[in-house]
């Protein structure tokens, strides 16, 4: 098997409240910016929030896929760029009222 990046449609306000995102040291919830959070979390031990999607400071490499896949089922990795491209985006869009 191989991994393959494909492209999908998802709610950015669902990702923004179920996100945890992980550095190079720690992971912070995305939901109320709880620092210090351990990458294999399943939710925020300050707001409760379960984590459906998971997106890396780092750019990934193919041997992050393999170990993510292992310790997680059921949590969608996401491109963090494109995430943070995107709210950019909506943030512009809200600000300028379009
Ligand atoms: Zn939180």
């Amino acid at each position: 098997m191989k991994f393959l990046r494909i492209w999908q449609e998802l709610n950015l306000e669902d990702i923004k409240q179920h996100l945890l995102v992980v550095g190079e040291l720690s992971a912070e919830c995305f939901n109320c910016h709880e620092l210090s959070i351990d990458s294999a979390s399943r939710s925020c031990p300050n707001c409760g929030t379960v984590f459906k999607y998971i997106g890396f400071r780092r750019k990934l490499r193919v041997q992050d896929f393999k170990s993510f896949n292992r310790e997680r089922t059921g949590v969608k990795l996401i491109d963090f760029f494109d995430f943070k491209k995107e709210i950019n985006k909506k943030g512009a869009r809200d600000f300028l009222d379009i």
